[in-house]
């Protein structure tokens, strides 16, 4: 962060009152966490999930910091001030007022992503594209909500040619609202699946809330979504300036049937030899190539940049061990991305093994995903399916009332997990191991020796 602002500034954009200091005394740069304060330091008070930082503030006096971003009612209470204080009413608006602030201070091409499935490798990818082409600001992993995104974008300097920013939600009003600090000149929309349903409720109010993104583009912005989404295709008819992708005849990039990715847009036909293949990646890589259309970027740059991207790990990664295939795909599991890559073992190896836990966040609607799943497994054909965890439950249920007869369940993953290392490491058919992030699938793989 170098921001090159002053104090007066800050105060202005944040619009809060410089209780201590000098309006003309530079600014640049603050910290939030009170565990990584140096001397001179300025701290930004924020109050988390569990922390109210204001609680710490005497605390960071003997570090001699160089001034604190607070919260105007914490004041009273305060005996000792450092050399500079500015007072707001709430301090997390307050950095969000000021990322916006600083965006505004750019004219680039700003790529804003959503969705529910594919947020992180379209963003690897597009970082991939334009990095080329010249220095990309994109948040770093996942600070994509009210707090990183607006830290993310605070990175922004002058040196940046362009931005690429995931945002998360997980609410009704949380896309506008990080949108709104963001203001894309592209805004992307994935898709819309079933994820963090616990939160959302129900798959009307993912599809509202990731829409936001629209309303949130700078003057002359473009929204870039899934044609072939269900519930995306009900922006067909909405009149705003937008670049479709899909499968669809109607997208205008259009993703060709083959073995390579072949988009047509506007009568050109592209092919890209994909480093990462899968059918939702060619989704994932058409949204990329439309918002770099958008960016104004040409195909040329657009298939490099493409040939050149790094995939993120544990997202359909797949590794070959001592001669089996394994699709390691345990960054996270809903049932969007669940059928996505259990279609992506259509065209492995066999035998084919299926090693997969819970699918969690989708709160009252567990029960009914996790049924359905465990159904279709019976019929995929596999030589043996491993499940995992409490909702994981109904699942090893519906796949026995279904018909399957080769199964193995367990509370954990531990229930089950020698066996699985001993038959990938026997080195025979594919493995797709996918569940969400917390119970930590990558373990099945670890210490295991991957060939290059
Ligand atoms: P996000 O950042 O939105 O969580 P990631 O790119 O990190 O998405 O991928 C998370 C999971 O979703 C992985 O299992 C990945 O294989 C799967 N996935 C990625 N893109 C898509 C897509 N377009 N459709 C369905 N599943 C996807």
């Amino acid at each position: 962060m170098n921001l090159q602002i002053t104090l007066g500034q800050l105060a202005e954009a944040t619009g809060g009152k410089l209780v201590k200091g000098k309006p003309e005394a530079p600014f640049s740069v603050f910290v939030t966490d009170t565990r990584k304060l140096k001397a001179g330091d300025f701290f930004w008070a924020l109050k988390g999930a569990s922390y109210d930082a204001h609680d710490f503030l005497a605390k960071t006096l003997p570090l001699a910091v160089g001034g604190w971003l607070v919260r105007e009612d914490a004041l009273a209470a305060l005996k000792e001030l450092p050399p500079a204080v500015v007072a707001v009413k709430d301090t997390l608006k307050a950095l969000q007022a000021l990322a916006a602030w600083h965006r505004r201070r750019f004219e680039i091409p700003l790529t804003a992503i959503t969705g529910s499935n594919g947020k992180s490798t379209t963003k690897e990818m597009l970082r991939s594209i334009f990095s080329a082409e010249g220095e990309t600001c994109v948040n770093p992993g996942n600070l994509n909500n009210q707090f990183g995104l607006p830290l993310s974008l605070l990175e922004l300097t002058a040196a940046h040619k362009f931005g690429v920013f995931e945002l998360g939600a997980s609410r009704r009003g949380d896309i506008r609202e990080i949108g709104e600090v963001a203001r894309p000149t592209c805004g992307i929309i994935t898709n819309v699946g079933p994820s963090h349903l616990e939160y959302f409720g129900d798959l009307e109010a993912v599809f509202d809330t990731k829409t936001e993104i629209a309303d949130c583009l700078a003057p002359g912005g473009i929204l870039v979504y899934n044609y072939d989404d269900k519930y995306l295709s009900r922006l067909n008819g909405r009149k705003f300036s937008k670049l479709t992708f899909g499968r669809d005849p109607e997208a205008d990039v259009r993703i060709l049937e083959g073995k390579r990715l072949k988009v047509e847009y506007d009568g050109v036909l592209l092919e890209i030899n994909l480093p990462h293949a899968g059918g939702h990646n060619y989704y994932n890589a058409a949204a990329a190539i439309a918002a770099a259309i958008a960016a104004k970027l040409s195909f040329a740059a657009i298939r490099k940049g493409l040939e050149n991207y790094t995939p993120p790990p544990m997202r359909l990664q797949e590794l070959n061990i001592g001669g089996a295939t394994v699709i390691l795909d345990a960054y996270n599991a809903n049932p969007q991305s669940m059928a996505s890559a259990l279609k992506e073992m259509g065209d492995k190896p066999r035998p084919l093994y299926l090693m997969l836990g819970d699918m969690k966040e989708l709160g009252q609607h567990s029960a009914h995903y996790h049924t359905d799943l465990g159904a279709a497994l019976a019929h995929m054909g596999a030589k043996k399916v491993f499940l995992a965890g409490p909702e994981m439950k109904a699942a090893a249920a519906a796949y026995c009332r279904a018909g399957g007869d080769s199964m193995e369940y367990g509370e954990t993953l531990d229930d089950w997990l020698p066996e699985a290392r001993a038959l990938i490491s026997a080195g025979a058919g594919s493995f797709l191991i996918k569940a969400s992030r917390s119970l930590k699938f990558e373990r099945i793989v670890e210490g295991l020796t991957i060939n290059p």
